[in-house]
């Protein structure tokens, strides 16, 4: 069984020590994986409106969003000036890239982009996209290959950005097999690698999961006719549920199971590039999750 691990690294506190410590964790266990960093200005404080809203975290308590993010990173943006991530952590991230880890953009503005790229222009989304690109060049020295977008968001706008920056691959959405998205009647040329498993956060505070539940409950969603696709949180599993994720790791590698890089996975897949299927790219709701995020449909 196959397993590719994509980190989404959301805030700056995430990136300072999340990052730092998941990463120690999958080098324990040999594992390589993708981390997918925010850029530019951590306003998560401006989220805090959506994680107070009825439905976010349906199942997870509101104190424990408090607990997990820290109360520091809920005012970010807010009582507290937004820090610029990647001018204050570019050293974390070089590291993670030197230590044989994929790297590639998740946003420059996890809020703006999450919360509103829904409404932006295509001149909006190019301008706001076009930051994350510049400040990854800045940093790794070259041009990102990849990118997965915050809050499983996706749109034609963002897609064809994806698009005119070249990319290998991208992963935005939440399904089960390598595409190539359909979105407005047009077909996109960047292919698609949806996660396929549940995230921590969609499990966790769950009655039927506790979490000696988790690690087992993972084992038996895993597949061997395909690769699997889990996306991991720096400020999640590389934090507060850093123990448990211990455990997953644990538990994947007694199963036998082998961990692969996501760009690999991606030119392993693109090899046989004809054969791949053409589908739609839909904004539905999942289980555990409030809002609707971009999935793939049915051809
Ligand atoms: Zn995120």
């Amino acid at each position: 069984m196959i397993v590719a691990l994509k980190v989404d690294v959301d805030t700056d506190r995430g990136t300072r020590e999340g990052v730092p410590a998941l990463a120690a964790l999958l080098e324990e266990f040999s594992a390589p994986a993708s981390f997918l960093f925010s850029l530019g200005p951590d306003n998560t404080g401006k989220a805090i409106r959506r994680v107070f809203r009825p439905g976010f975290f349906q199942k997870v308590s509101r104190t424990s969003v408090v607990k997990m993010y820290g109360i520091r990173t809920l005012l970010n943006g807010t009582l507290l000036p937004a820090p610029h991530i990647g001018q204050r952590h570019a050293d974390v991230m070089r590291k993670i890239a030197a230590s044989g880890f994929e790297t590639g953009i998740h946003c420059n503005d996890h809020f703006k982009w999450q919360d509103y790229l829904s409404e932006m222009s295509l001149d909006e989304v190019r301008e706001e996209f076009d930051r994350a690109l510049k400040e990854y060049r800045r940093i790794f020295g070259h041009d990102a290959a990849t990118a997965g977008a915050p809050g499983w968001q996706a749109t034609a706008n963002s897609r064809q950005v994806y698009d005119e920056a070249g990319f290998l691959y991208a992963s935005d959405t939440r399904g089960e097999s390598a595409f190539f998205p359909q979105m407005e009647g047009r077909v996109f040329k960047t292919l698609e690698i949806p996660s396929t498993l549940p995230t921590f956060d969609e499990l966790l505070g769950r009655p039927e999961f506790p979490d000696e539940k988790i690690a087992p409950h993972y084992v038996n969603l895993l597949r061997s006719d395909r690769p699997n696709i889990l996306t991991i949180h720096a400020e999640i599993e590389g934090m507060m549920k850093r123990p448990l994720f211990r455990e997953l790791l644990a538990a994947f590698t007694e199963n036998g199971v082998r961990f692969v890089r996501m760009d690999d996975l991606a030119r392993e897949i693109l090899a046989d590039r004809e054969r791949l299927p053409v589908q739609p790219l839909v904004m539905a709701e999942i289980d555990g999750r409030s809002g609707q995020v971009a999935t793939q449909g049915v051809a």
